[in-house]
């Protein structure tokens, strides 16, 4: 692999950043200064110290992105920007979403290159906790809340699993589900005859949404973080 592009995606900086951190002498390969960008280097196997700090290789990369609306969560797409584009120039083709947000959606998308950790989060068998933060049309009754969180109909073969549901202030509601169905919360909500205004996940699997992430901002995973959703 390329010097400046493993300096890239170990998040040194953008591609011209570390570029220029190379000629001025800032990297060293297994004990000495490289001047040249380009150099190539193994990423498994060679030493390499950015300003005296060693860096080890990372096969796989674990985001945590506050998707902002209008952006689809898709690698790639030819009429609107993918959440992984939301991540710069410089990173990992192989980056991808866990799971989707529809595009008029908000909140914790985890964003990896990790097949088998997306494999597990994402498996039906395995219920991980997802939680939204729902601004509905009309205030809930005790009966639309049992009946949310009991199970109901939204035309697939089985009636949703039982769901936990908490009443915030004005219109806002938080529904916790195990599952994750397409449309799901929108489809739960319209079976008690009510409507999404906004959507926002706040949770997913062990995480919270960073409050410091803005819509669009992204940052990487503890090492904690992940290994807690493993
Ligand atoms: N349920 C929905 O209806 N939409 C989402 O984006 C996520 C869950």
């Amino acid at each position: 692999m390329r010097l400046d592009k493993f300096l890239c995606e170990m998040n040194m900086g953008t591609r011209g950043q570390v570029k220029a951190f190379v000629r001025q002498g800032m990297v060293t390969v297994n004990g000495k200064p490289v001047k040249f960008p380009d150099e190539k280097i193994d990423e498994n196997t060679d030493q390499v110290t950015f300003k005296g700090q060693s860096l080890r290789y990372r096969k796989y990369v674990y985001y945590m992105l506050h998707k902002p609306e209008g952006v689809v969560s898709a690698t790639n797409d030819n009429t609107a920007d993918t959440v992984v584009s939301l991540l710069g120039e410089d990173r990992r083709r192989d980056i991808f979403p866990v799971g989707r947000l529809d595009k008029d959606s908000t909140g914790l998308l985890l964003l990896t290159n990790d097949g088998e950790l997306a494999h597990l989060l994402l498996s039906p068998k395995r219920h991980v906790d997802k939680t939204y933060q729902v601004t509905v049309e009309h205030s809930l009754t005790q009966e639309e809340i049992s009946r949310l969180e009991q199970g109901l109909d939204i035309g697939e073969e089985h009636l949703t699993l039982p769901a936990r549901v908490s009443v915030g202030t004005g219109s806002i509601i938080y529904i916790t589900v195990h599952e994750g169905k397409f449309h799901q919360i929108k489809r739960m909500l319209q079976a008690v005859d009510n409507r999404v205004l906004a959507l926002k996940r706040t949770e997913f699997a062990c995480l919270q949404l960073d409050e410091n992430l803005k819509p669009g901002e992204y940052r990487a995973l503890t090492e904690t973080e992940i290994q807690k959703l493993k």
